[in-house]
């Protein structure tokens, strides 16, 4: 019998299968790329071509294709079958270094923010050696990044690349510094627990909401939502986990490293978390295990809805974003550690990290800011939209300490004098929890709880990457000229002042609270509600040297993302907009008239009876019907004469017009429909409620 383990990778032309089928010189070389991020090396690319080719069609291959990721924020793959006829009518099969290395699809349809005209339609994928290529669907997928003509990034892939490159080069100076001269290599590190909403798929069809917009733009709350807190972690129900046994299985095969899955909060919601990995991987993974959510369900009758907030009045999704530094095969440079010089070190680092986290709140909010995530944020057990940290007792402690120059005394018997060189060792389980805080520091990384259940990994990683090497860049800069002797109390002395500086990032109380928007406003801290209030942050003269001076993006890169998500913003609500016209007037208030027709002919038949029977109920009834399908029709009138012609205005006016007119027209026009829902009979509703979406799969 086959063992699980024994299907693990299987579709996967991992480091193993190289390995075994390429000649030793080649693996090696290809390594060093791998592994060091040397410049691969042109004249081997044939030969791990051939190896693939044979390896992908030993294994059902036909075609291949370069996998990219477009600013869509989702996958792109055009295939190419293997097959090259040969002169003498037959066909061979081919698959060259060329093909494996650049690939040129047409993209004048990809979102680019005005980088490439649409008449200059050529785009490049360069092959993407540090991450695995993989078979899907018969498909060779070979992970690539995706440039315009002149070299911009279009994609979510490369300033990721960038990105990982930039921290590892500062952190290395660091850890010069610390005298760890043989470390070679320092990674970003990420681990993405994956929420979703599993619904039934017949009834998912009949709701347009889902199908155009990924979320329920109606719906009253059922009698029970999640107040019982009896969901989260309960038993899995058995439609339930077999799709959670199939998901795991086939991301196995694809080397995706699932390992743990429970009930969530919300009923009807889940959540996959896999084992972390170097972030680039980590961004390819969780992208196929989106992928395969959608198709496993589908196959089992089911639909995954991965937006951020599909039902009002229940938890929203997230994808909380575990971060760390590690060395290659070795330390997380965020474990606290044990002796005391280690321990200047992990402060040293997680300095960088309270410093990045405050310099640069503002780039964090654009990361994680879509018009799905604004209903998200600040509600129901999503971080609020004001970034801050929280550190747990223990370190908090230590932080007042070394921001006071007080002494430290570590929780227990354990006494220690606060200087540099016996700066006190923590436990590992120093943290609690706080469910609110939109990053938490988690014993030994930080946990990023404000992305958003179907986004990319990239955007927040790039963030987090990029700043924290900024910091690095700089503190290298000041510790490298303090010279040996005096570094380990230059590096003290900056530690304080730098956590003295940055220390109102760190709050460990209830961000869910009035008193803490206030109090973070007193600190001085960015509170910026919605998409077009923190996008606009892109384009400022701090956050564009920063990109620039890493290399991540030109200004014009950062431009056009700008521009790309403005414009995404004010399309997802244009399309909520019309889907919500669309389903008033088609659905809803068809529904309504017939039945107050089948109430009004109920109270004619009574009357006519002559027994004086009583008619309260049905006349009440009809009267708020009526009164409420007028309300309804009004509104919906009134949304449509709110929405702007994008033709004749800029994404960001569009934008602000979504927000500050059509959103609240829009709640109007729900509030309506949800009353009249109230009224009618279940029967005649023209489609599923809450109810049977969040309580129909057993
Ligand atoms: P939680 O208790 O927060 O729900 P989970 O076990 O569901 O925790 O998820 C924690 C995630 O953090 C996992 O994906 C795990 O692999 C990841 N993780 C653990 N250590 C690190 C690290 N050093 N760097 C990045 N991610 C990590
Ligand atoms: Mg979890």
């Amino acid at each position: 019998m086959e063992i699980f383990s024994e299907s693990y990778g299987s579709l996967v032309f991992s480091d193993h299968v190289m390995k075994q089928r390429l000649p030793e010189a080649v693996y090696k070389s290809l390594h060093a790329t791998l592994r060091r991020g040397a410049p691969l090396d042109a004249e081997i690319a044939a030969e791990v071509a051939a190896a693939m080719k044979d390896w992908a069609i030993e294994h059902g291959a036909t075609h291949y294709t370069h996998w990219f990721q477009p600013l869509t924020g989702s996958t792109s793959e055009k295939h190419d079958s293997f097959i090259e006829p040969a002169k003498d009518g037959r066909a061979i099969l081919e698959f060259s270094a060329k093909a494996l290395i650049r690939g040129e699809p047409d993209a004048s349809s990809f979102p680019s923010g005005g980088l490439r005209a649409t008449c200059e339609a050529r785009g490049y994928t360069a092959w993407d050696p540090t991450s695995y290529a993989f078979i899907k669907d018969e498909v060779l997928c070979i992970p690539t990044a995706f440039c315009s003509y002149s070299g911009e990034a279009l994609d979510k892939k490369t300033p990721l690349l960038r990105s990982m490159a930039t921290l590892n080069r500062q952190a290395l100076r660091i850890l010069k510094l610390f005298g760890r001269d043989d470390i070679k290599q320092v990674q970003a590190t990420v681990g993405a627990e994956q929420e979703y909403f599993l619904v039934d798929r017949a009834l998912y069809e009949q709701r347009k909401d889902l199908a155009f917009c990924g979320r329920t733009l109606f719906g009253a709350m059922p009698p029970k939502g999640q107040e019982m807190d009896d969901h989260y972690f309960g038993v899995i129900k058995p439609r339930v986990l077999a799709f959670m046994k199939e998901l795991d299985a086939e991301l196995w095969k694809l080397g995706v490293p699932a390992k743990t899955r429970h009930n969530e909060g919300a009923p009807a919601q889940h959540e996959l978390a896999p084992l972390f990995t170097t972030a680039n991987i980590a961004m390819d993974a969780n992208q196929l295990t989106m992928e395969m959510m959608k198709k496993i369900a589908h196959r089992q009758g089911l639909e995954c809805l991965l937006h951020e907030k599909p039902f009002k009045g229940v938890n929203g999704s997230g994808k909380h974003n575990n971060w760390s530094l590690s060395v290659y095969k070795g330390d997380n440079l965020l474990n606290p550690g044990k002796n005391p010089h280690e321990n200047l070190q992990f402060l040293l680092f997680l300095t960088a990290v309270l410093h990045a986290v405050d310099e640069y709140q503002d780039l964090l909010r654009i990361s994680v800011a879509s018009a799905g995530n604004d209903h998200r944020l600040g509600a129901h057990e999503a971080p609020p939209a004001i970034i801050s940290v929280f550190m747990g007792d223990e370190l908090s402690s230590v932080i007042d300490a070394l921001c006071t120059d007080s002494e430290y005394h570590r929780p227990g018997k354990i006494k220690l004098e606060l200087g540099v060189d016996t700066l006190p060792p923590f436990s590992k389980d120093n943290t609690d929890r706080n469910r609110t805080s939109p990053m938490a520091f988690t014993g030994n990384k930080f946990e990023f709880r404000m992305p958003g259940a179907n986004m990319s990994l990239s955007d927040a990683n790039v963030v987090l990457n990029t700043a924290v090497a900024e910091i690095l860049r700089r503190y290298a800069d000041e510790l490298e000229t303090a010279g040996a002797e005096n570094f380990s109390a230059a590096a003290g002395a900056l530690v304080r002042r730098e956590l003295r500086a940055h220390r109102r990032i760190v709050f460990d109380g209830n961000g869910y609270t009035d008193e803490w928007k206030a109090e973070a406003a007193r600190r001085g801290l960015l509170d910026l509600p919605s998409t077009p209030d923190a996008l606009p942050y892109y384009l400022h003269p701090k956050n564009i040297a920063l990109f620039e001076s890493h290399g991540i993006f030109t200004k014009a890169e950062i431009s056009a993302r700008y521009e790309v998500c403005m414009e995404q913003y004010a399309k997802t609500l244009h399309i909520e907009a019309l889907t919500m016209l669309d389903m008033v007037r088609k659905q809803i208030l068809p529904a309504v008239w017939s039945f107050s027709a089948k109430l009004a002919e109920s109270l004619t038949a009574k009357r006519r009876l002559n027994l004086g029977l009583a008619t309260r109920a049905e006349e009440d009834t009809l009267r708020r019907c009526c009164q409420l399908s007028d309300t309804l029709a009004a509104a919906a009138d009134a949304l449509e004469s709110l929405i702007p012609d994008s033709s004749a205005c800029t994404s960001e006016n569009a934008a602000l017009i979504y927000r500050d007119k059509v959103l609240p027209c829009m709640d109007a026009v729900r509030e309506a429909a949800d009353a009249l829902e109230g009224l009618c009979a279940e029967s005649d509703w023209p489609f599923p409620n809450y109810t049977q979406l969040l309580f129909g799969v057993n």
